[in-house]
């Protein structure tokens, strides 16, 4: 049977509770036992795929096509469990789930409640995915802050499943933030009093608390909390700001994490063991050799989470080039009032991400157009490529206004479109083309000297595609359609003959790289670049 660790926040949102339960996963891993993880989000949205990424910040994809919140490609980045759909629990899908079931008529004579129906339905779907995924433990995580009225249900099903696993079966962790007082020159530690008794309050008494902070706490400190909070001094956990999210393993281990969960979930197995992670991944991102300037151009810049699978993707790909990475996040709009030299003048690659809708679409086909003609290294994912593909028909095939018809739906040049299937399509929920595509490389191109292999496989999330019509026009004038999805003819991938390094993907591939094995296409970016640079 699987042991089971509930994570839960209090104080204030963004404590980083996904790291915490991504690096615990991680030092669990380290012990020789598996893991997955399962983040339960209360909002009423069935999937994050309906919201704009300024309300949730990214959509990450799993291989199964689920459109699901960014916790789980944090989960994915630092353990080897294998996200699916079910690993993310929304208030929306656990009522999908029960009013449909009251329309068939299984509650049959019965007031249909949120306790035991809405409880019993999340109990349900947590059990459901430990039993599919055969771990040793899961890890169930928590959205939003004790005291949100949303999270009640979610908080009171997993103190039930609690009562019903028993102790040796599941723990609960409380993550919380202690500040630090600058004109006190002291940290505090009531908040984190409030936040837990808040939690006793509607049962849930934590076994271990994480103590987010700016300064370690001090062995008082760490009393005091014990003594308010009714824990052991040692299962006070400090969580000090750290330089790369991928120390937070080691520096759990350090605070004594690693035995104390084996000790309370009762597990016997040996120490853990981080260093090859400290080898691979943190000295790599401590002490590189060289610098790397590359230039992030989208339109959601402003939030740090908006893009946060291609910022660590980026993270991986300079870390096996042994070279810091130095991040210029550009909005497209402003390259299109104030001109594309002054923020891409000097930047050594450029990449446009994915995205949606009209906004800024001129300053993305700017930057591309001026990657293309200055000869700098160019990644561009998913919408990145359809505008790369615009601005080769438009500026060197001659092809006036061409335009993708999510952008222009009357282009003389429909160079991206809708396919005839997306066309009848009226609902917007899980309706894009979404998850893992088989894609043929051709030989000789730099996507295959990238990937060293014929057949990949990589996430998708979109809906319009690259427009057949155009292949041989483009071709004649120097692209190449380098990667195939062969079952249906689509383009996946493009490049540019007369170019060093300018690759284009209809795919994400950013969902597919971990700090262990970053993403070829990121890794030869990134060298590109760098070669530019010497
Ligand atoms: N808006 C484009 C489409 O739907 C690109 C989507 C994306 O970049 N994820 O096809």
């Amino acid at each position: 049977m699987s042991k089971y660790i509930f994570v839960t926040g209090g104080v204030v949102s963004s404590l980083g509770k996904g790291i915490t339960a991504s690096s615990i996963g991680k030092l669990l891993e380290s012990k020789g036992l598996t893991v997955t993880l399962i983040k339960c989000d209360p909002y009423i949205n069935v999937d994050p795929g309906t919201m704009n990424p300024y309300q949730h910040g990214e959509v990450y994809v799993t291989d199964d096509g689920a459109e699901t919140d960014l916790d789980l490609g944090h989960y994915e980045r630092f353990t080897n469990a294998k996200m699916t759909k079910d690993n993310n629990i929304t208030t929306g899908k656990i009522y999908y789930s029960v009013i449909t079931k009251e329309r068939k008529g299984d509650y049959l004579g019965k007031t249909v409640q949120i306790i035991p129906h809405i409880t019993d339905e999340i109990k349900h779907h947590i059990k459901k995915v430990a039993l599919n995924q055969k771990v040793d433990v899961v890890l169930v995580e928590i959205g939003g802050t004790v005291g949100d009225i949303e999270s009640l249900p979610f908080l009171e099903a997993i103190r039930q499943l609690r009562l019903e696993l028993g102790h040796d079966y599941a723990i609960n962790i409380h993550v919380t933030l202690v500040p630090y007082i600058k004109s006190a020159g002291e940290i505090k530690t009531k908040p984190t009093q409030h936040s837990v008794a808040a939690l006793r309050q509607i049962g849930i008494m934590p076994d271990i608390i994480v103590c987010r902070t700016e300064k370690a706490l001090t062995k008082d400190a760490k009393e005091k909390i014990a003594l308010f909070c009714n824990v052991d001094a040692g299962c006070v956990i400090n969580a000090v700001d750290a330089k790369t999210i991928y120390e937070v393993p080691v520096s759990f281990k350090k605070e004594g994490l690693d035995s104390l969960l084996a000790r309370l979930l009762n597990i016997k197995h040996p120490d853990g063991n981080l260093s090859d992670w400290e080898r691979n991944v943190l000295k790599r991102i401590k002490s590189p050799s060289h610098t790397v300037e590359i230039a992030v151009v989208g339109k959601y810049i402003a939030l740090q989470d908006a893009y946060k699978s291609i910022y660590e993707a980026l993270i991986h790909g300079a870390l096996a080039n042994d070279t810091k990475l130095v991040l210029k996040r550009i909005d497209s709009e402003d390259i299109e009032k104030y001109g594309v030299e002054k923020y891409l003048k000097g930047v050594k690659g450029i990449l446009v991400p994915g995205g949606f809708g009209n906004r800024g679409i001129e300053g993305k086909i700017a930057a591309s157009k001026f990657a293309r003609e200055n000869n700098i290294p160019y990644l561009g994912i998913c919408l990145g490529m359809q505008i790369a593909v615009i601005e080769f028909a438009r500026n060197v095939c001659g092809f006036k206004n061409a335009n993708s018809t999510e952008f222009n739906k009357d282009t003389k040049y429909p160079i991206v479109s809708l396919l005839e299937e997306q066309k009848k399509i009226q609902e917007k929920g899980a309706t894009m083309r979404l998850g893992a595509y088989e894609c043929r490389l051709k030989r000789g191109t730099k996507a295959y000297d990238a990937y060293r292999k014929e057949k990949i496989s990589e996430r998708h999330r979109h809906r319009y595609e690259f427009n057949n019509n155009y292949r041989e026009a483009m071709q004649k004038k120097g692209m190449v359609f380098s990667g195939i999805y062969h079952k249906k003819d689509l383009v996946e991938i493009v490049e540019l003959t007369m170019h060093p390094w300018f690759v284009a993907c209809q795919f994400h591939p950013e969902f597919q790289s971990r700090p262990e094995n970053p993403h070829p296409l990121f890794k030869n970016f990134i060298k590109a670049a760098l070669s530019l640079s010497k």
